[in-house]
């Protein structure tokens, strides 16, 4: 059993000079400081192993510290490290790869995050259609900037709470007014809200499999009524696939779902942990992009696409080919699924699984959840003991019920049995 102390002095060092000791939100909830990695593990400072399946909320796909990439970084970084002079090193490589499997993508540009990503995005369609107006669903995360950062607060979320609540402070009131937030699979909540707004909906946004609140799929018809409103509307539809994009499929969940949008916002699973995100999409839209008038978005950066983070993305997408990895992600993805769903009968406990490829999420109440409030009534109590459990029997999970959970292809047949064991005791100690 891993035996850590309480509050690592790295933790203390770290919050006297760093707010709440981290740089990104979600990186509070633990007492453990990690300080190592490889393959499908991590260890924390007091040597303890864990089989990872936060795998950084998503980026890590191959593996921890994958050697044929670090070895594409090396290369690139010692042979060529210029950002801002014309066209990166492997940059038109990756476009070409992305437009060759991406349904949606005649053209690629690159940034850092999905942030920039999302707003780029938002720029784009503004700029394109004229209209000021953003929909997107209720819960779905898509960046921290003030177009989307509404609506997906767990902390404000109440039986009351409005919709379009502000993420947290500092938000233009006026941005967020702007934003028109509806509940997943709610097709009538859709479909009224394009009938009072669509003449002002610039762009419309969807993870087409939800993980912002777990694994949650859209209803049969829904992504497909999506698409006939925002073409009947003349919004413009953009998926956000940062967490679904290269992970869920090398051409991302819109390669499965058959749902083409007109954008795509993708970043974490393409360059298995380097920085790198963009924006892919139709060529009459995205040619809007990157000169500096009124009818184009600006895209400006000077880390995008540097020549690093290139060379980890083309490097990754080689080896999901060459080793069809996205095959084991879904082999060892449907088992432990399988496992785990067999330890809920076992146990008793109160508890459904659900999820895609190499994810999943364990709901602590009766059926699965549709949509972000039924989501959020996991027992978060049950969940705190089950999760506990895991950590005391090494397996890394998020801090948070209803976060995603999922493996990278370096988990071995061995690890997915161990995990499915501590699942039981796991599930058994939820109930107390
Ligand atoms: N979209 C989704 C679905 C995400 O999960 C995230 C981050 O978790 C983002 C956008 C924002 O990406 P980034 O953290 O790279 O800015």
């Amino acid at each position: 059993m891993p035996q850590h102390s309480d509050d690592h002095p790295t933790w203390n060092r770290a919050r006297a000079v760093v707010p709440r000791g981290v740089s990104s939100g979600h990186r509070v909830g633990w007492k453990q400081v990690f300080v190592r990695t490889s393959g499908a593990y991590v260890w924390d400072a007091d040597g303890n192993r864990y089989v990872d399946y936060l795998n950084a909320w998503g980026p890590i796909v191959l593996g921890h510290s994958d050697d044929r990439v670090n070895r594409a970084v090396y290369e690139a970084a010692s042979t060529c490290d210029l950002t801002g002079v014309g066209p990166q090193p492997g940059e038109p490589e990756l476009a070409e790869k992305i437009c060759e499997v991406m349904p949606s993508a005649d053209k690629v540009a690159f940034c850092t995050s999905g942030t920039d990503a999302t707003m780029h995005a938002v720029h784009v369609a503004r700029a394109v259609t004229g209209r000021r107006k953003v929909l997107k669903f209720h819960g779905s995360y898509h960046g921290w900037n003030d177009h989307v950062a509404v609506g997906s607060s767990r902390k404000d979320l109440t039986a009351q709470s409005v919709l379009n609540t502000p993420n947290g402070g500092g938000l233009h009131p006026e941005v967020v007014a702007d934003v028109v937030v509806v509940e997943w699979n709610d097709r009538a909540g859709l479909e009224a809200a394009f009938d009072e707004h669509g003449a002002d909906i610039a762009i419309a946004f969807a993870e087409p499999y939800i993980h912002s609140f777990g694994c949650v799929p859209a209803q049969p018809g829904f992504l497909e009524l999506l698409r006939e409103l925002c073409t009947r509307y003349g919004s413009v539809l953009t998926f956000d696939e940062v967490k679904t994009g290269f992970r869920a499929a090398i051409g991302g969940y819109q390669s499965l779902c058959g749902v083409t949008p007109d954008l795509t916002a993708f970043g974490k699973a393409v360059a298995n942990g380097y920085t790198l995100a963009g924006l892919a999409g139709r060529d009459s839209l995205m040619g809007h992009l990157g000169a500096y008038d009124r009818e184009h978005a600006t895209i400006d950066g000077t880390y995008n696409a540097s020549p690093y983070s290139v060379a980890a993305a083309n490097a990754t997408l080689a080896v999901m080919e060459a080793e069809q990895i996205h095959q084991r992600l879904w082999d060892l993805g449907a088992r432990l699924r399988e496992g785990i769903a067999k330890a809920i009968v076992d146990t008793g406990a109160r508890a459904v699984v659900d999820g895609l490829g190499s994810e999943w999420c364990v709901y602590f109440r009766d059926e699965l959840p549709t949509n972000f409030r039924e989501a959020m009534e996991s027992d978060a109590d049950a969940y705190g003991r089950y999760h506990a459990s895991l950590l005391s029997q090494g397996i890394l999970e998020p801090a948070f019920p209803t976060g995603d959970r999922r493996l990278n292809a370096a988990t071995s047949d061995e690890d997915i049995d161990r995990t499915i064991e501590a699942v039981h005791v796991a599930l058994a100690a939820s109930r107390r």
